[in-house]
């Protein structure tokens, strides 16, 4: 059985101000049957992680290098979000594949990195409006996958989160046929690459997903949770999101 989540990402947003409502999410799903993430910001992992150490939050991270350490300004090793207490990291979210022209293979490596540090890599895919109007949004998926996941990958160490780069941050959303199909492909995929274990690995929703309409989404075949940018930022809003995975 596949164990639900609901995994927030805060982007460039949020201070430290913000980890109160950390302990809000904690103490308001003490009893939740599923896995909740908020992936934050470098500079809060530590305090983020400190803050829910004992409740059913877990942190994560929104990128890693995919080299262990070395000289890389700006950058964090896998093994240092593993070392702030937290369990995930975020690897080729659309921002990055664009902002920074991250590859699939760039991506692979990320999440190899991450998965070596013992960490839960949540690696993102996506098609752009251009390649789903053109009809290619399976194909490009289906490779995007192929390239970005790691051989030694387990439902312990990744998750996949289908983000449709137009429904991200805009209010849109695939029908939810169109959301079923792509990720009955990737359950598909994904057992014709690992076996049985295929089906342990969990696939998340993400873009746009907001209290309105996160009960049909979750509701939708092989949606095992949802990455959630905007309404993630929010206990109340994110909050009604926990439980409607529920
Ligand atoms: P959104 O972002 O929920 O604000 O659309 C989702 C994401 O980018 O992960």
């Amino acid at each position: 059985m596949r164990r639900k989540l609901a995994a927030g990402n805060w982007k460039m947003n949020g201070t430290q101000a913000s980890l109160a409502m950390l302990e809000k999410l904690a103490s308001d799903h003490r009893d939740s049957p599923c896995d909740i993430a908020v992936c934050v910001p470098s500079y809060l992992l530590i305090p983020a992680a400190a803050t829910t150490a004992t409740g059913p939050v877990r942190i994560g991270a929104q990128d890693c290098h995919a080299a262990p350490k070395g000289a890389y300004t700006g950058d964090i090793a896998a093994g240092m979000i593993a070392d702030a207490a937290a369990s995930y990291v975020i690897v080729g979210h659309s921002e990055r594949r664009d902002a920074y022209g991250e590859t699939d293979a760039l991506v692979r490596a990320k999440a190899e990195a991450a998965q070596a540090a013992q960490l839960t890599a949540i690696v993102c895919i996506g098609e752009s409006l251009a390649q789903r109007e053109a009809g290619e949004a399976l194909p490009i998926i289906g490779s995007q996958l192929a390239g970005s996941v790691p051989d030694d990958s387990t439902g312990d160490n990744l998750v996949v989160a289908y983000e449709p780069i137009w429904a991200i941050g805009t209010g849109k959303i695939p029908t939810l046929e169109q959301i079923a199909e792509v990720h009955s492909a990737l359950r598909e995929a994904l057992v014709a690459r690992f076996g049985a274990a295929g089906n342990d690995i969990r696939l998340l929703y993400g873009g746009s997903v907001k209290p309105e309409n996160a009960a049909d989404i979750f509701a939708t075949s092989d949606v095992d949770g949802a990455l959630v940018g905007g309404a993630s930022l929010k206990a109340e809003d994110f909050s009604p999101i926990i439980t409607a995975l529920a």
